[in-house]
């Protein structure tokens, strides 16, 4: 798709076609950054878009192509009401400290904290877990949204209460093309040392990291598992390595870990990396059951492992058709 327009075209020429004589009642988008104001779904009013436009520093590479979408439909379509479902709402009210960036107070006031993200497919895992592991709903659990871009939320109760993903979705664990935490020396070092660009460090931190540089292959876990290449190895090894690592500081951060769960494109699919990051993680209490995890679960752990494992696709689109109607008053 060249634009948001020629998507929206496209989408709606599909709409027309699967519901003849249909409707449309009301649009909700997926918008990646809500700021601290914006702590759950909302209306799209002029001021709320003024607002969301603002953010577009804080998410650059995603916050100016969700916005477009609203404008395509409201050249469009202007008398639909319009939703934004942010990504980051889920994680609003986690305690002070896990939202904190300790640097000065005026660059603080400025909006930089740790924001997190993939709040809608954390949304989601916590609400079906009422219904698919009723016995962990309430507890202390890590999901696992493990994708192109991947990182981690500690619940408790359904609740987030911390995420590996800070002031951007660099953060955490290593993702596709994302590096995951590095050290900021570093970040100073390529301006001071190396002479890059602000321009070259993005395109570094967003496109040409993680899986990516380390194969040297593939940022795609598929390609990366079916390679003998030392470099695929290695890309492979660090990942689950780093994941296993976060999965230990989020059970600090919980005070103890009652379940895992997996999802996403890697998640949900890759019964190898699953193996690895429960074993990494044994020291914890899971016990993994092998045949359950080739299965692809929903539980994958075995019956009485002190911690429980499972697998459960996630569904950000349905937990936007969700809000929007709600909010539209249509469900
Ligand atoms: P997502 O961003 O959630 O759509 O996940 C996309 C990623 O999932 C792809 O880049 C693949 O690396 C990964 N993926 C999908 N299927 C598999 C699979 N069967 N085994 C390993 N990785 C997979």
């Amino acid at each position: 798709m060249r634009d948001a327009r020629t998507a929206l075209d496209t989408l709606a020429g599909w709409l027309r076609g699967r519901y003849r004589g249909g409707r449309v009642l009301g649009v909700g988008h997926r918008v990646v950054h809500g700021g601290a104001r914006f702590a759950a779904p909302t209306i799209v009013t002029p001021q709320v878009l003024e607002e969301l436009r603002q953010l577009i520093p804080l998410a650059p590479l995603h916050q100016p192509y969700n916005l477009a979408a609203i404008d395509a439909v409201a050249e469009r379509i202007p008398d639909v009401a319009q939703v934004a479902c942010f990504d980051t709402s889920f994680h609003r009210g986690q305690p002070a400290v896990a939202e904190l960036v300790p640097l000065p107070k005026e660059i603080r006031d400025a909006g930089v904290q740790r924001y997190g993200f993939h709040g809608l497919s954390y949304e989601y895992i916590a609400s079906v877990l009422p219904d698919v592991a009723p016995q962990i709903a309430a507890g202390r659990v890590i999901v696992a949204h493990l994708g192109s871009g991947a990182s981690l939320c500690a619940m408790r109760n359904g609740k987030s209460v911390d995420s590996s993903f800070g002031f951007t979705a660099v953060d955490g664990l290593c993702m596709g093309t994302r590096p995951g935490a590095v050290d900021p020396g570093v970040i100073l070092y390529l301006f001071q040392n190396m002479g890059l660009s602000a321009q070259d460090v993005e395109s570094i931190l967003y496109k040409k990291s993680g899986l990516l540089a380390i194969s040297g292959i593939s940022n795609d876990m598929r390609d990366l598992l079916g390679s003998s290449e030392p470099a695929a190895r290695l890309a492979v090894d660090y990942f689950v390595y780093r994941a296993a690592k976060e999965i230990g500081a989020l059970t600090a951060a919980l005070g103890g870990l009652d379940a895992l769960v997996f999802t996403a494109g890697i998640g949900e699919n890759s019964a190898e990396i699953r193996r690895r990051i429960c074993e990494a993680s044994s020291w914890l209490g899971i016990e993994l059951d092998a045949n359950a995890n080739e299965r692809c679960g929903p539980r994958i752990s075995r019956e009485g492992s002190r911690v429980s494992a499972w697998v459960i696709p996630t569904n950000e689109e349905l937990m936007i058709a969700r809000h929007t109607g709600r909010l539209l008053g249509l469900i």
